[in-house]
């Protein structure tokens, strides 16, 4: 993902920031890492550039 995504991705749960963990970076690419919700503490993975922003608990409206 693009790191300038970080601008507009919120957590999905409580809508707080996330903060970017990066573990793999190509070419200002975020190959693999993790957000992590300042707020609510939850954490999405980002794997092979994508991330994955879902709640593990879906009974979200
Ligand atoms: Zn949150």
């Amino acid at each position: 993902m693009d790191k300038s995504l970080m601008k507009i991705l919120v957590c999905p749960i409580c809508k707080g920031k996330l903060d970017l963990n990066i573990i793999e970076y190509q070419k200002d690419a975020i190959i693999s890492g993790e957000l992590v919700c300042k707020k609510c503490k939850e954490l999405f993975p980002i794997k092979n550039g994508v991330p994955h922003l879902l709640p593990k608990n879906l009974q979200f409206e």
